[in-house]
């Protein structure tokens, strides 16, 4: 499948069917911390990347092989409101499924009233907000040029208005940026404007585009969870595993995952009961060899990555 992933576990959305209608590492955000690495495509304009029919297509195919999904998730390896079709791609979906559509999306684009429509076909919105002052914004977030923190807020507020499904609002804390107790504060103040359904609280879990990026201590997260009053979806043991394709070989089956992020190695040790460690530690060599995929050591743990050019 090109466009269409899983389903995997997700810590918001149970059994997830993803979509992501975009090509890899297109945006118009470039996080630091973001565990794509930095955008190589960094643009704000609106484009039909792939004819929504065959998109439709995946998705109808992977629903008559998958019967549990709790969510179809358009997502991306990017930003997922750059798709132009985005609107009717949802529309199309809603036609032969009951299934919730939800849309992880960082929200830059709400300010336009296109994209907000597009939106409103949807059950759930889950979009970013790391910081509400502009200088902060452009540190964590280093948004395409044309973007302002101010005519995002404004537009995320016009959506609120608009949208009576459920918006969830994510905010990824960075140690030193903006984990202070006056910055989450000032997020809180905004939230609450926002009336936001749900807020979670995110850290960088895996190697993040910046290697300086570090998690705020449990301590900065405990009382930042209490004053954003949100639920904690940051913690390394909540890494979950997506499902694979158990027909694939286990190189397919660790490359088709580590396309799409870095992949921590023991919990590569647990996806293949029939292989042991010895087994597992030579083929994770012979694909790195190979040139497939990369080491990358964060926070202690060493994680696999599908190289740069594998990415789909
Ligand atoms: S974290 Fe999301 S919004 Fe930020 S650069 Fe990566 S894909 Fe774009």
């Amino acid at each position: 499948m090109k466009y269409v992933f899983g389903p995997v576990p997700s810590r918001r959305l149970g059994r997830s069917l993803g979509i992501s209608p975009i090509p890899p590492k297109t945006c118009n955000y470039s996080c630091i911390y973001c565990q794509l690495g930095r955008t190589s495509k960094l643009t704000n304009d609106r484009k039909m990347f792939f004819p929504v029919q065959d998109i439709v297509q995946e998705v109808k195919l992977a629903l008559e092989k998958e019967h549990i999904i709790d969510f179809i998730t358009i997502v991306g390896d990017g930003e997922p409101t750059l798709y132009l079709g985005l609107g009717e791609l949802i529309k199309e979906i809603k036609k032969f499924t009951n299934i919730p559509v939800a849309v992880i999306t960082n929200g830059a684009l709400l300010y336009d009233q296109e994209v907000r429509k597009e939106l409103l076909l949807s059950d759930v919105v889950l979009p970013t907000l790391d910081a509400v002052e502009e200088r902060m914004f452009r540190i964590i977030n280093r948004p395409h040029k044309d973007l302002r923190l101010n005519l995002i807020i404004e537009g995320m507020k016009k959506f609120r208005e608009e949208f009576s499904n459920q918006i969830w609002m994510e905010v990824m804390l960075v140690k030193d940026k903006n984990d202070s107790r006056e910055t989450i504060l000032a997020i809180r103040k905004t939230l609450d404007e926002l009336r936001v359904d749900k807020t979670f609280i995110n850290v960088p879990i895996r190697p993040p585009a910046e290697s300086w990026v570090e998690i705020p201590t449990n301590e900065v997260l405990a009382e930042a969870q209490r004053n954003l009053n949100a639920e904690s979806i940051a913690h390394f043991e909540n890494l979950l595993i997506e499902s694979v394709d158990r027909d694939a070989s286990p190189e397919n089956q660790i490359l088709s995952i580590t396309k799409r992020h870095p992949l921590r190695e023991d919990q590569i040790m647990t996806l293949f009961p029939n292989l042991n460690e010895e087994e597992i530690k030579k083929m994770l060599d012979g694909m790195s060899k190979k040139r497939l995929i990369k080491i990358e050591k964060y926070m202690n743990h060493r994680f696999w990555t599908a190289k740069e050019e594998k990415k789909i």
